[in-house]
């Protein structure tokens, strides 16, 4: 698929050309289906169309992914590790390098505690990461990588973009280094300030199956201008235990 879409891109203007004395309409379609097909797996996290994504986990138990984002931070780390702790549940905190070189005591107590360090790039650009140049994108990676192996000894295997949008320099790379590229299935829409605990819980339960990927946040303040992730996740959790589902962090040969 990728090779198909990344052709057609590179053949669309040739086309574009000949096609432009029988059709301007026509030649113009041409070249914005070329960019549409790139643009749309950009900026759908969990769409393969140029290179792979694990959105769920094969599994015969009672049993899913939670995976935290964007710390580690100061303000609710040791809150969530505790109640991970109460409840028996593992997670995956995808965290920004930057902020796990500036905090590599909160990295080493989430590794501590059997959860997973995994990459969420260096310095987190929300908004430009999807249209990064190969350099750049490369730069986030090794830098996140760098930080974690600086800390724990060895770089991650695991990679969640900003935001979730990746463009097509972001599978090679990750290729390149033996890493997997992990969206989600289940979210909750609790990354931004400001956000619901009771209505990104409902959406996360609604969703919640055995196999399920769980996107979380840490430091994330909710309507009441406290910081409101810690809340979230104790609240999922005891949705979870109710339901016997337990979170795990799952292995590789079973990602899907
Ligand atoms: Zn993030």
């Amino acid at each position: 698929m990728r090779r198909a879409i990344l052709g057609f891109a590179a053949a669309a203007p040739l086309v574009a050309i000949a096609l432009w004395k029988i059709s301007i309409p026509l030649a113009i379609g041409v070249v914005f289906v070329s960019h549409m097909l790139v643009l749309y797996p950009t900026l759908r996290a969990r769409s393969r169309w140029l290179g792979p994504v694990v959105t769920n986990f094969a599994t015969s138990q009672p049993e899913l992914w939670l995976t935290i984002d964007d710390g580690p931070d100061l303000g609710d780390t040791e809150e969530i590790l505790a109640i991970l702790r109460r409840h028996g549940a593992k997670a995956t905190f995808f965290v920004k390098g930057a902020l796990a070189a500036a905090r590599p005591e909160l990295v080493r107590m989430i590794a501590d505690e059997g959860h997973e360090i995994a990459n969420h790039s260096h310095d987190h650009p929300s908004a430009t990461f999807w249209c990064l140049p190969p350099g750049a994108i490369r730069r986030e990676i090794d830098r996140c990588n760098d930080a974690i192996a600086d800390i724990l000894g060895a770089p991650p295997s695991r990679f969640r973009a900003p935001v979730g949008m990746k463009n097509l320099f972001v599978h090679p790379h990750l290729a390149a280094r033996g890493m997997t590229l992990v969206a989600w299935s289940a979210r909750g829409f609790d990354g931004v300030d400001g956000f619901d605990v009771d209505a990104t819980t409902s959406r996360v339960l609604r969703d919640a199956r055995p196999g399920a990927i769980v996107l979380l946040h840490q430091g994330v303040r909710g309507k009441d201008g406290s910081l409101a992730s810690a809340r979230c996740i104790e609240r999922i959790l005891e949705g979870l235990d109710a339901r016997g589902l337990r979170c795990v962090i799952p292995p590789d040969a079973s990602l899907s």
